[in-house]
């Protein structure tokens, strides 16, 4: 046994039956052969957060091919093919002091595992063995001088692992990713691989559906087929860009194949089903949430008129209606760039969809502040180029502006464009009215981020709400937060906005400065580049400016 390994482990036999506080000594880095173990941080007593670990080792010893871990898209595949074989290790040996965090059916950036010019690095939670407060020191040296760094060589020593296997994930992810592309170049909006599996095991599972799924099949119309530089060919379902409404009865698999889409913004695992359910990155799920905060939203293309008066160009409120937050919800997804929305029926506010003609009859245009979606999702596409994927199984009152009319049958797509149209007599439905002209841009005040109650970094409570201070964000309706290390991402972006914002950055320049520096420095730059920055995924923009406008405590310089 190399030196500083039985050096620790005799430290740690020695503080056997000690009070908890003696661990504190044991702070440090150690090299055990190959592995280097940093005990960055060691938690006080054995009911507070865990200690915090590093594993490491060099390239030269984990002796990794460098063509799969150099570029920056195969450096996220890679460290998240790691990640995967360092968690099942854990589980299959129960090492439960050990926390590496737990993967998902996406690929995410993230700095659990993480790949740089210099080697393989593994950010882990230790919780440290006591009975009661006294230290297990035993335990622990098997914990530290062991287990770590078993886990260190498991992981990271290329002769270690399943070369095909690892190869084969950093492949599916470019060829995702080059997809992903392909569908910018094109002017499509998505693609479903046939043969996908949409339907998930449960509403609490994410994992694809055993038996009876019925795999996906594109209606030949919109069949399309993509050869990748890999030479992988793939054929499937493209959505274009512009209007495309799915119809179908209840539980004929809408809501299934818009769920789909929305997670198609994502790179999925091999075995999940949905590996080619791909959807343009900026893809926003846009729904009712009443009872939402709305700090200084222009939704006027909407919502006029109000019988208060009060001015919808900038508008507040502290409890939202469900029109009005659908509104605010779709006004705010455009305003950080996003080129296609979602939308379900199931979650939507049926007064912000549509009005039928008898009730445009009975109620006179001037007193109805509302106007629905309907009137607005052709300049929505043709004035800003923001398309729509929209189910809608309860109203024709769609078919008139749809680009494609998709209709389900027992979860079988086909497309029924020319027959919706002819139901409805097609008419140009091209609105020309200037309602989408350019909002102000809005700009939070210096103070906004940095409220004097504020004594706490910001922290994320699981997966649907952020803690800011001692206000509470509810994230609970923002469907493509799929990770709950995406929302300690965004507690952390938070953290890092309220630096930018000094009461001239606008919310989408801030935003902007965030994306570039994560580009450039990755995950581990929105936490100060800190030694151990505990377990955090990459949230998209989207996300993180969900979190910044649902904040009550907002505010706008004037
Ligand atoms: P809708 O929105 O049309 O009412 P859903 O998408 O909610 O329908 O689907 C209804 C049910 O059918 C769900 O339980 C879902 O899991 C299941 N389902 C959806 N798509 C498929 C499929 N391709 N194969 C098998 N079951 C499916
Ligand atoms: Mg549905």
């Amino acid at each position: 046994m190399n030196s500083q390994r039985s050096n620790l482990a005799s430290t740690l036999h020695s503080l056997d039956g000690r009070s908890y506080g003696n661990y504190k000594q044991i702070r440090g880095r150690y090299e055990f052969g190959p592995v280097t173990v940093f005990i960055d941080r060691v938690q006080v007593d054995p009911f507070a957060s865990p200690s915090k670990v590093r594993i490491r080792i060099n390239r030269a010893e984990a002796g990794f091919p460098t063509d799969i871990t150099t570029d920056r898209a195969d450096r996220i595949a890679a460290s998240d093919f790691l990640f995967r074989v360092g968690d099942s290790f854990l589980h299959r040996n129960d090492r439960r002091s050990i926390i590496l965090g737990r993967p998902g059916q996406e690929v995410l950036e993230r700095t659990n595992v993480v790949i740089d010019d210099e080697g393989f690095e593994a950010r882990l939670l230790v919780n440290l063995p006591a009975r009661g407060r006294r230290i297990l020191g035993h335990q622990a040296a098997d914990i530290l001088t062991r287990d770590l760094p078993e886990l260190a060589e498991t992981m990271f020593v290329h002769a270690n692992l399943r070369a095909d296997d690892l190869y084969d994930h950093v492949q599916l992810y470019r060829d995702q990713l080059e997809l992903q592309n392909h569908l910018g170049e094109e002017g499509l909006l998505a693609f479903i691989g046939n043969g996908a599996i949409l339907p998930r095991r449960s509403g609490d599972s994410d994992l694809p559906m055993e038996s009876n799924a019925v795999a996906f099949t594109s209606p030949s119309s919109l069949e399309h087929t993509v050869t990748l530089s890999s030479g992988r060919s793939l054929t499937g379902m493209a959505i274009p860009r512009g209007v495309t409404v799915i119809v179908g009865g209840g539980y004929h698999g809408k809501s299934t194949i818009l769920r789909a889409l929305e997670r198609g913004v994502y790179p999925h695992v091999a075995g999940d089903g949905r590996e080619w359910v791909i959807t343009e990155p900026s893809a926003t799920s846009i729904r009712a949430e009443d009872g939402r905060a709305v700090t200084g939203d222009d939704i006027s293309p909407f919502i006029n008129n109000l019988p208060s008066g009060t001015d919808t160009r900038s508008f507040t409120t502290t409890n939202a209606s469900g029109s009005t937050s659908q509104a605010a919800n779709l006004v705010e997804a455009v305003e950080v760039g996003a080129r296609s929305l979602l939308i379900d029926e199931d979650t939507s506010a049926t007064n912000f969809m549509i009005r039928d003609d008898r009730m445009r009859a009975l109620i006179p245009a001037d007193r109805e502040p509302i106007t629905p979606f309907v009137d607005r999702i052709r300049p929505l596409f043709t004035r800003r180029g923001v398309s729509t994927v929209l189910v809608a199984g309860g109203s024709s009152a769609f078919f008139e502006v749809a680009d494609h009319v998709i209709a389900l049958d027992a979860y079988v797509p086909q497309e029924v464009t020319e027959k919706a149209h002819e139901l409805v007599g097609v008419k140009s439905a091209d609105d020309t009215g200037e309602v989408f002209t350019t909002p102000q841009p809005r700009v939070p005040t210096a103070k906004a981020l940095h409220p004097s109650s504020k004594t706490k970094s910001a922290k994320a409570k699981g997966l649907g709400q952020v803690q800011f201070g001692k206000a509470f964000i509810d994230l609970s309706a923002v469907s493509q937060l799929v990770d709950p290390q995406q929302t300690t991402g965004i507690a952390e972006a938070l953290e890092y906005m309220a630096e930018i914002f000094e009461g001239q950055t606008s919310l989408t320049e801030a935003l902007a400065e965030v994306e570039d520096m994560l580009d450039a420095q990755g995950v581990d730059g929105l936490t100060g580049n800190r030694d151990h920055p505990g377990h955090v995924a990459r949230p998209r923009a989207q996300e993180i400016a969900a979190a910044l406008n649902r904040f009550r405590g907002l505010h706008l310089v004037e």
